[in-house]
């Protein structure tokens, strides 16, 4: 895949529940974008490779859990671009056969370094690579200022007029990238996947970090269905029965949690009538072998 991707579609979604309200729902297919390296984790490593290959690396060198998508989407990257790459996993107990996402990532030449819990924050802060040239280091979930730079590009491939958009959010460097990107037009809306608390004052802080001064954004604190990777039977009903509709995957982590907070909000009457809006797919499909894998096949589709 050269490191200029095409635009990924916009498509518009035709749903009784938003026509009724005279609601526009459109889709942002990032999904599409890449079979593996997906979504907004392409958009967040589109610089940072072209850096790395620029600065004459030959190693990408990351962090994560044992189901990341961002692991999985280096390990993609550095396949395609005949990089090396290692990731530091969180779980000693782990190793290379014990899920779909490692096991992947292990056909395509990742190394990994298995870690305990305890030590894995203090290694994130100075692996061994740290000092090695080279090496590329990228943070865990793959944020940083190139990874911001590359998710605005989002926005100036959207051709259609929108008053409000919806993105899921982990560390929040997606939606930090659409709100730099368009630069103070339109309501952004974000959907934790996590729980927590102090998630507005780290986003605050990470707008601040890379001087992204708007400040017409929610994060909607709702649909994190108790915590990171927790669900529950209607969201996993949720993104069986959006496929059938919709013929549009969705992974029970992200996207399914955003669509579905989307879908109460219109629901709700949350969303004003005449309201146009654009909901990013991020991506996210590669975890649902592993999740099959573990919960016996609930998700209908892989
Ligand atoms: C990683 C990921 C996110 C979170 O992105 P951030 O930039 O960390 O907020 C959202 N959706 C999907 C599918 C992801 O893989």
């Amino acid at each position: 895949m050269p490191l200029e991707s095409e635009p990924s579609p916009v498509q518009e979604l035709h749903l009784d529940l938003a026509t009724e309200r005279d609601i526009r729902v459109y889709v942002k297919r990032d999904d599409l974008i890449h079979p593996t390296i997906m979504g907004n984790k392409w958009r967040k490593l589109k610089y940072n490779l072209k850096q790395a290959i620029d600065d004459g690396k030959d190693t990408l060198v990351t962090f994560g859990g044992a189901y990341s998508n961002h692991v999985a989407a280096v390990a993609a990257a550095a396949q395609e671009y005949g990089l090396k790459s290692v990731a530091y996993i969180r779980g000693e107990e782990l190793n290379e056969h014990s899920n779909a996402t490692l096991r992947e990532a292990s056909n395509q030449g990742m190394e990994f370094r298995f870690v305990e819990r305890s030590r894995y924050n203090e290694i994130k802060l100075s692996p061994a690579e740290v000092d090695d040239p080279a090496c590329y280091i990228l943070p865990e979930g793959g944020t940083n200022a190139l990874a911001i730079k590359g998710a605005a590009e989002i926005i100036g491939e959207i051709n259609t007029e929108i008053d409000q958009i919806m993105v899921p959010y982990g560390t929040g460097g997606t939606m930090a990238g659409l709100i730099a990107g368009l630069g103070g037009q339109c309501h952004v809306y974000g959907f934790p996947a996590i729980k927590g608390s102090g998630i507005e004052e780290s986003f605050a802080q990470l707008l601040h970090h890379y001087h992204i001064d708007y400040v017409n954004y929610s994060l909607i604190n709702q649909w994190h269905f108790g915590g990171y990777a927790k669900f529950n039977h209607d969201l996993i009903h949720f993104i069986n029965i959006f496929y059938d509709e919709n013929n549009i995957r969705l992974d029970p982590i992200y996207t399914g949690k955003m669509f579905f907070g989307v879908w109460e909000m219109i629901k709700n009457d949350q969303i004003a009538s005449g309201t146009k809006i654009l909901c990013v797919h991020t991506g996210g499909l590669q975890g649902i072998t592993g999740f099959n894998e573990r919960f016996h096949d609930l998700i209908r589709f892989t």
